[in-house]
C-alpha cells in the first residue's frame, strides 16, 4: 500500500492522447499511474456536434488500450458525471504525491482543473504538439502592443525547422507559392476519396453512449469515418500523401457541391487530439517533394499551414486572451440565423456546406472562411455567437484555434490583428471557385431585385457600413475606389435590399 501511495498521477485529457504527452513522457511506469476521465458534464457544457464527442471519447478509449498494452497502470473513469467527482475518487483511492498534466489548450482551463485536486499539488508541462515557445514568439515583437504578421513569423519557422530551405534561402527562391495554389475547379480537376475508418467495437460503444447522453446535440453519429487511434491516423496521413497531396496545393481553394473533402488532408482532427504531430507531417511532406512525388507549390502550401498558420494561431491565442474573445471592432450584432443549425436556406452554397458540417463536423478551409465565415462577416453576425457555432460544430474545433480564426481572421472583429484586411467577397468569388451558383435559385450576377444573390448586396452593404474605416486600409484601396464610384441611388437600393433581407433572417 505504501508504494502505491507515493506514485505520481499523470492526468491525460481527451485532446492530449499521445505517448509524446509531455507529462507522460516525463515519468516512468514504476513511479506513475495514469488518470483519464470521460466527463459527461464537460461534454454537455456546449452543444457539441455528436461526431466531435464520439471522436474525443473514442480516442480516449483507444489510447487507454494502448497504454494498458504498454504496461501503464491506469485509472479510467468511463461515462463519469464530472471531473471533480472522479478526481476526488482517484485521490481517495491512491493518494498521489502530485498530479502532472500537460498544459490545457484552452485559456483558464489549467487553473480550473488544478482547483479540483484540493491539497494535492498539480504541475503543468508544456504542450507537446507545438513547436514554438511563447518566448520565441514574444522575441519577434518590438513591444507588448506591436503585432507580427503570419508571413514574417512563417519565415522564421522555416529557418528554425530547416524545412524547404536551400542553405539560408527558401527552396525554389520564394517563401510562398500561393499564387500557384488558387486554381478554380475546371473540367481537369481530379480528387481522390479519403480513406474511411468504419467504427470498431470501441467506437460503436462510444456512439451508443453519445446517443444516450447527448441525444439533443446537433449533428449525427451515422456514417462514422474518422480514425481514432494513432495507428489509423498514420494510415490516414499515408493515404493523403500517396493519393491527394500532389493535387492539394493548386486546388486547395476549390469547392464542389456534395464533396466536402476533395484533396484536403482531413488531418486536423488527429493533430488537435495529438494522435499526429505537425512536425512529423511537415517532414513527410518535404520528403515527398525531395523524392519528386509532389510539386513545390503543394508542399510549401501544406507546410505553411502546419508550421505557419497553426503555430501562429496558437501563439496569438495565448498572447491576446482573454480580452480578445470579446472584441467586436465592426460592431456586428445580428443574431446567428437558424439556418446555420438546420441548413435550410435557398442559398445553395451555404445549404450544402451546412449540411456537410451537420453530417461530418467538417468543411475545408475555404468553405469555412469564404462561405460560412464570409456570410457571417458581411451580414454582420455577432462574433461571439458565430464563434460558439464554429466551436461546437467542427470535429477539430477547440477554443485556441477557433477564437483567432473566427474572431480574427474571419470576422475581422479584432480590428486587423490577425489579418490585415477582411476576407469579404461577393458571389463573384464563389462562382469562380465552385460549381454552386449554376443551380442556385439566386442569381449570382445581380445585386438588386428579388432574386439577387444575398452575397452581392450584403457585400456592398458591408463595405458601405464600414466605408470610413476601410478607406484607410491600403490593401482595400481598389475595392473602395470601386465603391466610391457608385451613385447615391444605387447605394440606397443596395442598403434597402440588404436591410429588408436581414430582417428576414
Ligand atoms: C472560420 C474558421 C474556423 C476554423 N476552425 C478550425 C478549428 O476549429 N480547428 C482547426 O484545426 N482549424 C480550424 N481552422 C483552420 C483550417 O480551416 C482547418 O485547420 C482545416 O480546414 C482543417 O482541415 P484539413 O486537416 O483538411 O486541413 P488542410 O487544408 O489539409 O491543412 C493542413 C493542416 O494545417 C493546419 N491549419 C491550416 N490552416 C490553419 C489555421 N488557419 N489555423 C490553424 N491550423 C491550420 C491544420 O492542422 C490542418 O490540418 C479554421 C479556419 C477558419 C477560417
Ligand atoms: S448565387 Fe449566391 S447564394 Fe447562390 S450559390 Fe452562388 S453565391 Fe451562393
Amino acid at each position: 500500500m505504501s508504494s502505491t501511495k507515493s506514485k505520481v498521477t499523470v492526468w491525460i485529457t481527451g485532446d492530449q492522447c499521445s505517448l509524446l504527452n509531455s507529462a507522460l513522457s516525463s515519468v516512468n511506469q514504476e513511479s506513475a499511474r495514469v488518470l483519464m476521465i470521460e466527463s459527461v458534464t464537460r461534454g454537455s457544457m456546449r452543444r457539441y456536434h455528436k461526431k466531435k464527442l464520439v471522436l474525443i471519447y473514442s480516442v480516449m478509449r483507444h489510447f487507454a488500450e494502448e497504454l494498458r498494452a504498454l504496461g501503464w497502470e491506469l485509472d479510467y473513469y468511463s461515462e463519469h458525471a464530472d471531473f471533480g467527482a472522479a478526481v476526488n475518487e482517484h485521490i481517495r483511492k491512491f493518494s498521489p504525491s502530485k498530479i502532472l498534466m500537460m498544459k490545457q489548450s484552452e485559456y483558464g482551463a489549467d487553473s480550473k482543473l488544478a482547483s479540483l485536486a484540493g491539497s494535492v499539488p498539480v504541475e503543468f508541462k508544456e504542450h507537446c504538439n507545438f513547436i514554438t515557445t511563447a518566448e520565441e514568439f514574444e522575441a519577434l515583437h518590438k513591444t507588448k502592443e506591436s503585432r507580427v504578421t503570419m508571413e514574417r513569423f512563417y519565415r522564421q519557422m522555416r529557418k528554425k525547422t530547416g524545412l524547404l530551405m536551400d542553405g539560408s534561402e527558401p527552396e525554389g527562391g520564394e517563401w510562398n507559392y500561393d499564387k500557384e495554389n488558387r486554381k478554380p475547379p475546371g473540367a481537369e480537376f481530379q480528387w481522390n476519396k479519403a480513406l474511411s475508418f468504419p467504427p470498431d467495437a470501441i467506437t460503436q460503444s462510444v456512439i451508443d453512449m453519445v446517443e444516450r447522453h447527448f441525444a439533443e446535440h446537433p449533428g449525427t453519429t451515422e456514417n462514422w469515418n474518422y480514425a481514432v487511434s494513432r495507428q489509423d491516423a498514420l494510415r490516414a496521413a499515408a493515404d493523403f500523401f500517396e493519393n491527394r497531396f500532389d493535387n492539394f496545393g493548386p486546388y486547395q481553394d476549390a469547392m464542389l457541391h456534395g464533396e466536402p473533402f476533395l484533396n484536403h488532408s482531413v488531418l486536423s482532427p488527429y493533430i488537435n487530439t495529438c494522435l499526429l504531430h505537425p512536425l512529423e507531417l511537415a517532414k513527410e511532406a518535404e520528403k515527398k517533394y525531395r523524392e519528386g512525388k509532389a510539386s513545390l507549390a503543394s508542399t510549401e502550401g501544406f507546410i505553411r499551414q502546419l508550421i505557419g498558420w497553426r503555430e501562429f494561431i496558437w501563439q496569438v491565442y495565448w498572447r491576446v486572451m482573454p480580452e480578445y474573445k470579446n472584441r467586436n471592432a465592426l460592431n456586428a450584432t445580428h443574431k446567428l440565423p437558424d439556418f446555420y443549425w438546420t441548413g435550410e436556406t435557398k442559398m445553395r452554397c451555404l445549404s450544402d456546406v451546412i449540411n456537410t458540417v451537420n453530417e461530418h463536423g467538417y468543411a475545408h478551409h475555404i468553405a469555412r472562411l469564404m462561405l460560412l465565415g464570409n456570410f457571417a462577416l458581411i451580414a454582420g453576425l455577432d462574433p461571439l455567437e458565430t464563434n460558439e457555432w464554429f466551436n461546437c460544430m467542427f470535429v477539430d474545433g477547440y477554443d485556441w484555434v477557433m477564437v483567432p480564426n473566427v474572431i480574427g481572421m474571419t470576422l475581422h472583429a479584432d480590428g486587423g490583428y490577425v489579418g490585415t484586411k477582411p476576407y469579404a467577397a461577393s458571389a463573384n468569388y464563389i462562382n469562380k471557385m465552385s460549381n454552386y451558383c449554376k443551380n442556385c435559385e439566386y442569381k449570382n450576377n445581380t445585386s438588386t431585385g428579388e432574386d439577387a444573390c444575398p452575397f452581392n448586396f450584403l457585400y456592398w452593404d458591408f463595405l458601405m457600413r464600414n466605408e470610413e474605416e476601410f478607406s484607410k486600409n491600403q490593401r482595400m484601396a481598389l475595392v473602395m475606389k470601386g465603391l466610391k464610384a457608385r451613385d447615391d441611388s444605387w447605394r440606397m437600393e443596395i442598403q434597402q435590399t440588404a436591410e429588408k433581407w436581414r430582417r428576414t433572417l
